[in-house]
């Protein structure tokens, strides 16, 4: 991979010194938020720990037993672990496996690496925060991300990516208790990986370590947040069709002209027809169901330059109406089914039919089947990354 301009950019805020417990570049990951109990199995030592420092409990192994949200505080198995949050620090090179019910992504079991943050704020419910070093960060979410049998430097074109999108949301989130969660909201972090894409994923975030995207902001080069997604159907779009918080920089202009279909195959690239019946929509959108009851027809009002629904309007049976963004309304109704806004949709008895659907994801950034089709091609990820990102500089920031 070639380098490019190396000026040091204006990381906004990320390591000041906020997260001095573990070190200056650690991810703070939300792994478990409201639920009454989680399972645990640490597999080596450990020290429990507040974050003053103060030790709760020291102990050796412990098999799978419970985590829970108790009367005052955390319980692991029958111990308090008393009220106030608490690290979880496994001996050098332990890990700690988690598995319980989903809570927004998370669902299956995990290994964690580095400590856990657990605590009962609010008397919500458990809330566990997994605090990992960014390159570990990285290289698990790889194998998240991308298919085990994607090219080596498509593995390098995403480490950059979600490196630059992860210091992103850390600059802006210091003041939060975390700075992702583990799902596809944020980026997919199953814990640490095994087999052959975690083979790939080691090796790609080793040769970008540090390497971040970044463009020339007015007040100087600065990173910006890397959006990427599975399958952008053929041209990507500009960031502001999707999310009205964001700003329009070149990088994330949307436009760019992508092969996806040929890495992707057909059944990936198109979608449909689907059918929500207009019980399961007013299910998900309970604010706009307040708002128009039941929702009797569902109008694209503009699309954007390739043809995506940008904005829809839901009309209930009163003539009642909202108008929404296609990509809000696709999360709310289930970013499964309804894969991306790259639809037509028409009535159908008591519900709706999408059809025509192509693409999978936002589609803002860099397109995830487009790299890998590139990458088949010999484009290398500086080169892959540039395509995608127009503007875009890589930079090394440590
Ligand atoms: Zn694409």
């Amino acid at each position: 991979m070639t380098l490019g301009g190396c000026r040091k950019p204006d990381l906004g805020g990320a390591g000041d010194g906020r997260f001095g417990v573990v070190g200056a570049r650690d991810v703070r990951v939300l792994l478990v938020d409201g639920e009454r109990d989680c399972r645990i199995r640490i597999d080596s030592r450990f020290t429990v720990r507040t974050r003053s420092g103060e030790t709760r409990l020291s102990g050796g192994p412990v098999g799978w037993t419970t985590l829970a949200a108790g009367g005052r505080g955390v319980m692991l198995g029958d111990k308090s672990l008393g009220s106030g949050p608490v690290e979880i620090v496994p001996e050098r090179s332990g890990s700690i496996r988690l598995a319980g019910r989903d809570s927004g992504g998370w669902s299956a079991d995990g290994r964690y690496p580095g400590i856990l943050r657990v605590g009962v704020p609010d008397s919500r419910g458990l809330q566990v925060i997994n605090v990992v070093d960014i390159e570990t960060y990285v290289a698990c979410v790889l194998p998240g991300e991308l298919f085990p049998d994607f090219q080596r430097e498509a593995y390098r074109a995403q480490a950059v990516a979600a490196r630059t999108y992860v210091l992103f949301q850390m600059a802006r989130k210091a003041s939060s208790e975390y700075d992702v969660d583990s799902s596809q909201r944020s980026q997919v972090y199953p814990g640490l990986p095994s087999g052959a894409s975690a083979d790939r994923a080691r090796e790609a975030v080793q040769h970008t370590r540090g390497i971040v995207a970044t463009w020339a902001a007015p007040g100087g080069e600065r990173i910006f947040c890397t959006y990427y997604s599975s399958c952008c159907g053929g041209t990507t779009q500009a960031v502001t069709n999707w999310r009205d918080d964001s700003e329009l920089i070149p990088p994330l202009n949307g436009g760019v002209r992508c092969d996806c279909q040929s890495a992707a195959g057909g059944k990936r690239f198109f979608w449909g027809p689907v059918r929500l019946s207009a019980a399961d929509i007013a299910a998900k959108l309970p604010s706009q169901a307040a708002k128009v009851g039941r929702v009797d027809a569902i109008e694209i009002i503009d699309r954007t330059p390739v043809g995506r629904a940008k904005t829809l309007r839901l009309t209930g049976s009163d003539g009642r109406s909202v108008t929404m963004m296609s990509e809000t309304f696709r999360l709310a109704v289930g970013s499964m089914k309804i894969r991306s806004t790259h639809f037509t949709v028409r009535r159908d008895r008591d519900g709706f039919v999408f059809t025509d659907g192509r693409g999978f994801g936002h589609a803002s950034g860099l397109c995830q089947w487009g790299m890998e089709a590139m990458a088949r091609r010999g484009f290398d990820a500086g080169s892959i990354l540039k395509h995608y990102y127009p503007g875009m500089h890589l930079t090394r920031v440590y």
